[in-house]
């Protein structure tokens, strides 16, 4: 018996690096996993997944995106247990006072309100069936500030209100809501950073290298785990190799 037999997950981003590890982490376990992405690769991980696989295509940031995949949750599976609520961007780096203001509102748009979204569309459907575990891709970039890259760090930072906030709000109705904190974690999003940016935070981390995305998925399925995580709620769980420690 594997511990999310039976149960039926939700992962946004799950095409690539987190997400990606996350939708194989739950699906090993035993759930059944909605691989949910914008992008088409999204499909060719369902496949290799196979049973308890299926892609869906959503773009968190669109609300009605958003509303027709809880309405399909709903009528295929019945409810939602699970929801890693993960997809992101990165954004490019600019000094504050030259960010462009449509780049800060494309980064807002899938990190915070998208996140948003998603949350309240899982949210809806644990009510309906009696409860289930969030969990939120926040980062440690919500924690401190990054030069040159005000748009991010102010979604992830976001990010970690709005897991405290709504972690509030239904701890009395079976709905733990946790966030996982990657620090810096080798996936398409840092490989997409200048190179001297990478070689900071990499110096930056106590382990002395980069995570893995594997390392984040198996924090997220802890936090997932009604039983061993079952007192936990509220909670953003930094994997950064130590760098907060100092
Ligand atoms: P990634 O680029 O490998 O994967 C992100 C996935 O999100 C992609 O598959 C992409 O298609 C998808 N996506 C983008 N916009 C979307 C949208 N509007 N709707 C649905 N899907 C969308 O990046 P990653 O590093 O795996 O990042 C995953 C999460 O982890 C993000 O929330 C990111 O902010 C967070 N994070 C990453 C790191 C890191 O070092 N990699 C550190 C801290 C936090």
């Amino acid at each position: 018996m594997t511990r999310f037999e039976g149960k039926t997950a939700l992962v946004t981003g799950a095409a690539s690096g987190i997400g990606a590890a996350i939708a194989r982490r739950l699906h090993a376990d035993g759930a059944t996993v909605i691989v949910a992405d914008v992008s088409d690769t999204r499909d060719d991980l369902a496949a290799e997944l196979g049973e308890r696989a299926v892609a869906r295509h959503l773009d968190v940031s669109d609300a009605a995106d958003v509303v027709r995949t809880e309405e399909w949750i709903q009528s295929e599976y019945g409810g939602l247990d699970i929801l890693a609520n993960n997809a992101g961007i990165g954004g490019p780096t600019f000094l504050t006072h030259e960010y462009p203001v449509d780049v800060f509102d494309k980064v807002i748009a899938v990190n915070l309100r998208g996140q948003f979204l998603v949350l309240q569309a899982g949210i809806r459907l644990m009510l309906a069936s009696g409860g289930g575990a969030i969990v939120n891709t926040a980062s440690i970039g919500g924690f401190r500030g990054t030069p040159q890259s005000i748009a991010y760090i102010a979604s992830k930072g976001g990010d970690v209100m709005l897991t405290r906030t709504a972690a509030l709000e239904y701890a009395q109705q079976g709905i733990r809501i946790n966030a996982v904190g990657p620090g810096v974690i080798g996936t398409p999003i840092i490989a997409d950073a200048p190179r001297e940016l990478v070689e900071v935070l990499e110096s930056q981390v106590p382990q002395g290298r980069l995570g893995r995305p594997e390392e984040v998925a198996n924090v997220v399925a802890f936090l997932a785990d009604n039983e061993q995580a079952s007192h936990v709620t509220g909670q953003v769980w930094l994997v950064d190799g130590g760098r907060s420690a100092g």
